[in-house]
């Protein structure tokens, strides 16, 4: 229900990416879906985003494979769709006043996904801080990168042992910082470290791709209390 040209959609086009964003009915649920249907089937984009209600949307549409981020869908109060594919990363702040992270977790279960797909970030319903976007833009490069998300919890044996460390360069100082991996964490990693040059925290993201190959980046928290 969020206005086209949001902060969002804004903060995926300021990075240089095409963002279809289409006036949806607010009122009528089939309606909507038909909307977004036909905007898909035009501009064949290479990944959908939807938010709260967006999300529960996104779920319902055909997209032959195109993977989905859904940021606190709200699967349960619209949509006939109750299951995500493996290809979907759906974010969720805990301390959401809407839709409860719960619903987010039993959405993975129901899936039979792991909680890979589910990434717990931001601190409120609307996920418009500078993590949560941040976030937002990584999971769809993640998945524009056209990672399959491993199933269950088991560890995938041929990542382990690959790298023991690697290192970021640290946005406030411009030190470059050494950071241990441990890959029991599993392909996606995401926390907040203090710089121990300048101190400065900074959210580090890590990703290990099926070959092993690990990419880790990192951005200041911006906020931080
Ligand atoms: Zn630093």
């Amino acid at each position: 229900m969020s206005v086209p040209g949001g902060v969002k959609p804004s903060f995926l086009r300021d990075r240089g990416n095409d963002v279809i964003n289409p006036k949806l009915d607010d009122d009528e649920f089939e309606l909507a879906i038909n909307q977004a249907q036909q905007q898909f089937d035009l501009h064949h984009p290479d990944i959908v985003v939807g938010s709260s209600r967006g999300g529960a949307l996104a779920m319902n549409l055909e997209l032959g494979g195109v993977p989905r981020v859904l940021l606190c869908p709200a699967w349960k109060k619209w949509g006939r769709i109750k299951t995500v594919p493996s290809n979907a990363l759906v974010l969720h702040s805990r301390a959401d006043e809407i839709i409860p992270f719960e619903d987010s977790e039993e959405l993975i279960r129901r899936s039979g996904l792991s909680n890979d797909n589910l990434i717990e970030v931001g601190r409120d319903h609307r996920l418009a801080d500078s993590d949560s976007l941040a976030t937002m833009w990584w999971a769809c490069q993640l998945l524009q990168s056209g990672e399959v998300l491993p199933q269950g919890d088991e560890p995938s044996g041929h990542v382990a042992g690959a790298h023991e460390e690697a290192n970021y360069i640290c946005d406030s100082c411009g030190e470059e910082i050494i950071v241990p991996l441990d890959m029991s964490e599993g392909a996606l990693q995401r926390y907040v470290e203090d710089c121990p040059v300048c101190c400065n925290p900074n959210v580090i993201h890590v990703r290990v791709d099926d070959d092993g190959i690990v990419t880790l980046w990192s951005e200041p928290e911006q906020d931080h209390e």
